[in-house]
């Protein structure tokens, strides 16, 4: 067995018993813990599923499937219970996308539920007096990196288009956790910790996440939140629009422009006027199946489907996940995709996209490049020229991207498939908090410098406009049925997260939880970065003579996917974080 797959070599797990095996996982699975890694199973099941980064919203969600819930009554469940538990990551302060499989009518389609930068925001948000960027934090901190949240609209949308159950039952489950309060998770307590110097420096996040001392939470710490449970009463009688036009939206306006140090210029009407966008999916030949996943204003499906088009003309099968070879394919690839990402993609609203992204042609050009011994050059890994109706001159941009965010995914038993991608941007957003919610940065997804030599950036602010994303929820086709619904957080390691796990399931025949699992390695902008721990560490030397740069380091993902088969789902949680795969 290959060096990669040894590690992976795992029984095949039957029907999890929960909820005690879910407490059960939450307790002995610790977070970044590599040994979690040989030790999860994949998880079976026939009728439904779902998987979330937290026990306590894969059970809830599950729960909500059993009272006769679809997919889209148990996604407001589960968004809800993790906007309480897993609040670094999510909540209804933040932005989402949300891919849906319609069983009934056999289709795919996208919710972009991303922030929006306000009315009033210009793209010189993100530089100093001295008309220099910010620094990440700088920015980050305050009020200034604040945009119009999504998620609740989101919810709202979906639910009233595909869910049964009424929309007040299903804020239920997070009002009582809120209110007789959750067991902090360990990862949860980390990340708190982690963030010392900034999260106890706001008022309201410090009185929150932080005990009488001055300690962060401890892990098993009952934390009650009884602010939280008042919006989502709020909501549960006022629908979105409670929070997006009544005194939640005061709240969050007092608080984004009135804050001391670093405020921003949201205003109620940019809460009012906010909308959920619902687009065509974006999808990507590989190999017969069609890779299914949000479009503009994310980069998500755009460049893993680059990626796919790229490797696809290569036969990875036969060199397999332990050859430095298929390593060498994919980390230029993904270079190339990237290249292309940084220069084009952004707001489609805003900006013109090339339309031949993905054209087949195109693609098998850029392939050529990899036609080679070794690694790219790096002066040879620039942008194309794809396929463009109107030609625009572009300057590559840069955004940064720090891991926080939640994927959770489901299947419920009329066979409808919802991958979902949320987040409030940086652990813990802005690092301020209204109504017992974390409220996002998500501006800081926008390129800090507008333009170069009178150039403009793709993705710079501007007014009504959506930050570039690499969030990539997905929903795998073959034969116009499901057959794989996953997605990560991680920033825009995303991408490569994403593309690797649907190689490792297509070609490398791996099942759900072991093309999780497998060790990360992945080079978006020329330094090959290899998972600390893990037999990925085993490649640098291979990789470096081939001309990599390479770099050991942490890798955050939270991969969580379901295969869905005739002979049921398998769902897979990825062990570097809490979350969990449960399913009948
Ligand atoms: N803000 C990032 C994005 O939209 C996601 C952040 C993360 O995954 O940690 O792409």
């Amino acid at each position: 067995m290959n060096r990669l797959l040894t590690l992976l070599a795992l029984p095949l797990a039957g029907l999890l018993a929960f909820p005690a095996a879910a407490q059960q996982a939450a307790d002995t699975v610790a977070p970044e813990s590599r040994s979690a890694i040989t030790e999860r199973q994949a998880v079976q099941a026939t009728r439904q599923m779902v998987v979330a980064a937290n026990p306590l919203a894969a059970q809830a969600g599950l729960d909500v499937l059993r009272a006769g819930g679809n997919a889209a009554d148990a996604l407001v469940v589960i968004q809800t219970v993790l906007g309480l538990v897993e609040p670094q990551s999510s909540g209804l302060g933040g932005g989402a996308f949300l891919a849906w499989y319609d069983a009934k009518a056999g289709t795919v389609t996208t919710f972009d539920g991303r922030e929006t930068a306000p009315a009033a925001a210009t793209p010189e948000l993100f530089l100093g007096p001295d008309g220099k960027p910010l620094e990440f934090f700088q920015a980050v901190i305050g009020g200034r990196s604040v945009g119009a949240p999504g998620v609740p609209r989101l919810l709202e949308t979906v639910h009233a288009k595909y869910g049964k159950l009424p929309w007040p039952q299903l804020m239920q489950p997070a009002i009582a956790l809120a209110e007789s309060g959750f067991p902090v998770s360990p990862r949860l307590h980390t990340m708190i910790a982690g963030d010392i110097g900034r999260l106890d420096k706001q008022p309201v996040t410090r009185d929150y996440f932080f005990d009488a001392l001055g300690a962060p939470q401890a892990t098993g710490a009952v934390l009650r939140n009884p602010d939280y449970a008042a919006s989502l009463r709020t909501i549960a009688e006022g629908g979105a629009d409670a929070f997006y036009k009544g005194p939640i939206a005061g709240k969050i306006v007092a608080a984004v422009n009135g804050h001391p140090t670093n405020p921003g210029s949201l205003s109620l009407d940019d809460l009012a006027n906010y909308k959920v966008k619902e687009r065509p999916a974006v999808c990507a030949a590989y190999r017969g199946l069609s890779v299914c996943g949000m479009g503009p204003p994310s980069s998500g499906a755009l460049t893993t489907g680059q990626i796919l088009g790229m490797v696809e003309p290569f036969d990875l099968a036969t060199l397999g996940p332990d050859d430095p070879e298929s390593w060498r394919i994919i980390g230029d690839a993904t270079r190339l995709a990237f290249a292309d990402r940084e220069r084009y993609i952004a707001d489609s609203d805003f900006v013109s996209i090339p339309k031949g992204l993905l054209n087949a042609d195109y693609l098998k050009g850029r392939a050529q490049l990899i036609r080679r011994p070794t690694a790219l050059p790096d002066d040879q890994v620039t942008a194309g020229d794809p396929p463009w109706d109107k030609a625009e001159l572009r300057l590559d941009g840069k955004a940064f991207d720090m891991p926080a965010t939640s994927h959770f995914v489901i299947v419920d038993s009329e066979g409808n498939v919802l991958s979902m991608t949320t987040s409030v941007e940086n652990a813990f957003g802005s690092r301020q908090m209204v109504g017992g919610f974390i409220l996002n940065n998500q501006l800081t997804d926008f390129s800090f410098a507008p333009e170069k030599d009178g150039k403009a950036v793709a993705n710079r602010v501007e007014p009504g406009k959506r930050p570039r994303s690499s969030m990539a929820p997905t929903i795998v086709l073959k034969d116009g049925k499901p057959v794989y619904a996953l997605g990560s957080p991680g920033g825009s390691s995303i991408i490569p997260y994403v593309a690797t796990a649907l190689i490792a399931l297509v070609d490398w025949k791996l099942d759900m939880q072991a093309a999780i699992a497998l060790p990360h390695m992945l080079d978006r902008f020329g330094v090959y970065e290899l998972e600390a721990g893990t037999k990925a560490e085993d490649f640098a030397g291979d990789l470096e003579a081939l001309g990599f740069k390479t770099k050991i380091g942490d890798q955050n993902s939270g991969l969580h996917g379901i295969a869905i088969s005739g002979g049921g789902l398998t769902g897979g949680a990825d062990p570097r974080r809490e979350g969990l795969a449960l399913g009948d």
